[in-house]
């Protein structure tokens, strides 16, 4: 049986690929803003790991700021999207990039595009640790994706299932739904 104490998960990205990923993407990011007024906008709770990381490895003066959505229960997508917590700054005149750690559908992301945009950044891309394009119901272009994954239901670093598994140092996919009781 599948527990929280015991959950079945497979390690699909282990925790040094992840790193050596993130690390190229960090390097990547540093040479293409170079110069730019950028923002990372971490958006939680799912990508502060990813975040946290991607930060470290960039070079170049950048902000951070931070928002939350939700549109997820359990291990689906409710295709709402709700804005729990909004940017502290402005971003009028300033290079966004938004840190994700997984799309999905794309609701969640074309959303946030749609909602951002309108207060006239100079420019907004993304970066996502996570692409799951097989089950894309909205196209979203996305600038820079860590691993394109298959479709199933994954955790850890920084992906949780009913808050649980964040701490989890690799992606794994969770083979069973855990009990909760
Ligand atoms: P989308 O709106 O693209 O369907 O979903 C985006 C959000 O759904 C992600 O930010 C993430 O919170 C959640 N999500 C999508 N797929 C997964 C998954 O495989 N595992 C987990 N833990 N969350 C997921």
């Amino acid at each position: 049986m599948s527990t929280i104490e015991s959950p079945r998960v497979s390690v699909l990205l282990s925790a040094d690929a992840i790193a050596a990923r993130v690390a190229a993407l960090g390097a990547q990011l540093s040479e293409d803003y170079r110069g730019r007024d950028v923002v990372l906008v971490c958006i939680l709770k799912g990508s502060l790991v990813f975040f946290a990381d991607l930060l470290r490895a960039v070079t170049i003066p950048t902000r951070c700021d931070y928002l939350a959505v939700e549109s997820y229960e359990g291990t689906s997508s409710s295709g709402e999207v709700r804005f729990t917590a909004d940017l502290r700054g402005a971003i009028e005149g300033r290079d966004v990039l938004l840190v994700e750690d997984i799309v999905d559908t794309g609701l969640t992301m074309a959303y946030l595009l749609e909602a951002l945009s309108a207060r006239k950044p100079s420019s907004i891309e993304v970066v996502t640790l996570l692409d799951k394009p097989s089950r894309r119901r909205t196209p979203v272009s996305l600038r820079y994706v860590g691993f394109e994954i298959p479709d199933a239901f994954v955790v850890g670093y920084g992906l949780d299932y009913e808050q649980y598994f964040r701490n989890l140092p690799f992606v794994g996919v969770l083979e069973e739904v855990p009990s909760l009781g």
